[in-house]
């Protein structure tokens, strides 16, 4: 498991700090100490550098997905580059495989940082830490106890490790809220796995190792895939679901409340859709919510945020973008949405409208809920007006 993808506020809650400077001081102690003392033979250089080389190589060819799973990562998660350090830990002195990790996590941050969005240093430099005291441990382990006791020694010490930096960043979600899915812990295994491969391979077919860097790149983007389809869209509708809104929301306004920009949200919700249901049925009561979705992303632009905040409700995040402008963008929804013509086994659907609460960040509040909880005010008052028209939260 990593943190080092973790988004978080600017600074770290309260807590926080000094247990991340207590990994870091250890990790610095461990490698101050351990690298010096190590005497490697050129056999564990040749190691060595078979590992560092693949893993720069394999994180390269990984470098956009892993932007974008950093992006979508909420929960403590497999990192693929346990690869090489797992195998480091079987195969290399212990002063070498915690050096490796250094390394390896110094050129990842290097290489993924930019773009994403609320990746923070200080969280970055603490997963770097974790990673080189977890290669410390199953390295020592390994010395005595073998490979197994090696990979079990790996999974603990990371797990621990991560999830104390997680509920102290977090402390309201239960601690198994962070164990991830079974399909998540099995992936894990899998990466130890192929580092144990990795590791049997050196010693009688070190060139041979770097053959599996394109398994670990593959392993990389099934999970990434998995992830873009279990959790970033609304199966449905195919807008955004509303955890993933909901966090690119709170970037979003992190940004805004630093470059001291507005930020407009909508909230819809369309008028007598139960009607739509009783009248057509609830197949085409979906053919419908699918039509209004497009005609919604038809009004925005593509780095606009529209997603399903559930049944026939949507949410749109209008980055940049104050009252006035917010307004007029939710005119012309409402707009497409009255033209709609949907065709649904056999019958033509017509004469739909909307109704829609706009508010605006900072005006409305500084957190992504004042400012929901504003549009959705915004939305009863348009209901209780007649339905059919936007209102501005005040
Ligand atoms: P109002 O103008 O007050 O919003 O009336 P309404 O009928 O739209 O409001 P209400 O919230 O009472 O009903 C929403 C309906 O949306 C009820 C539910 O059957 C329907 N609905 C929610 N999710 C889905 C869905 O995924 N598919 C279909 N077909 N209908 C859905
Ligand atoms: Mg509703
Ligand atoms: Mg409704």
């Amino acid at each position: 498991m990593d943190q080092r993808g973790e988004s978080g506020p600017a600074r770290p809650p309260r807590g926080v700090m000094p247990y991340y400077l207590a990994v870091e001081v250890t990790a610095v102690a461990l490698l101050l100490v351990a690298v010096p003392a190590t005497k490697p033979a050129p056999r564990d250089w040749l190691f060595f550098a078979v590992l560092l080389g693949s893993a720069l190589v394999q994180a390269e060819l990984s470098a956009k997905a892993e932007r974008m799973r950093r992006f979508l990562s909420r929960n403590p998660h497999v990192s693929v580059t346990s690869v090489w350090l797992f195998a480091a830990a079987l195969s290399v002195p212990v002063g070498l495989a915690a050096l490796l990790a250094m390394l390896v996590y110094t050129h990842l941050w290097a290489r993924t940082a930019g773009g994403v969005p609320g990746v923070r240093l200080y969280r970055a430099t603490c997963s770097a830490a974790t990673h080189v005291v977890t290669v410390f441990a199953a390295g020592t382990v390994a010395a005595v106890g073998g490979p197994v006791a090696a990979g079990v020694a790996f999974v603990l010490v990371n797990t621990v490790l991560v999830m104390i930096g997680f509920k102290l960043h977090e402390p309201g979600r239960p601690i198994l809220a962070f164990a991830g899915s079974v399909a998540e812990n099995l992936l894990d295994l899998a990466t130890l796995c192929l580092g144990a491969a990795a590791a049997a391979l050196l010693p009688v077919r070190p060139w041979l190792v770097p053959l599996l860097v394109l398994p670990v790149v593959l392993l990389h983007r099934g999970e990434l895939g998995r992830r873009l389809e279990v959790q970033v869209h609304d199966p449905k509708t195919g807008l955004l679901a509303i955890a993933e809104w909901r966090s690119r929301a709170e970037a979003e306004l992190g940004r805004a409340t630093r470059t001291g920009a507005d930020c407009g949200f909508l909230m819809l919700d369309l008028d007598h859709f139960k009607h739509v249901n009783d009248t057509h049925g609830h197949l085409a009561g979906d053919d419908v919510l699918r039509a209004v979705a497009e005609a919604v992303r038809g009004e925005v632009r593509v780095y606009d945020s529209v997603g399903r905040f559930g049944g026939e409700e949507f949410v749109v995040l209008l980055p940049g973008i104050g009252r006035g402008h917010s307004v007029a963008v939710a005119e012309r929804i409402r707009d497409a949405v009255a033209k709609l013509v949907v065709v649904a086994g056999g019958t033509r659907i017509d004469g739909l409208s909307v109704s829609i609460g706009v508010a605006v960040h900072p005006a409305a509040g500084p957190a992504v809920d004042d400012v929901l909880g504003a549009a959705d005010k915004a939305v009863y008052a348009a209901k209780n007006a007649g339905r059919d028209r936007v209102c501005v939260s005040r």
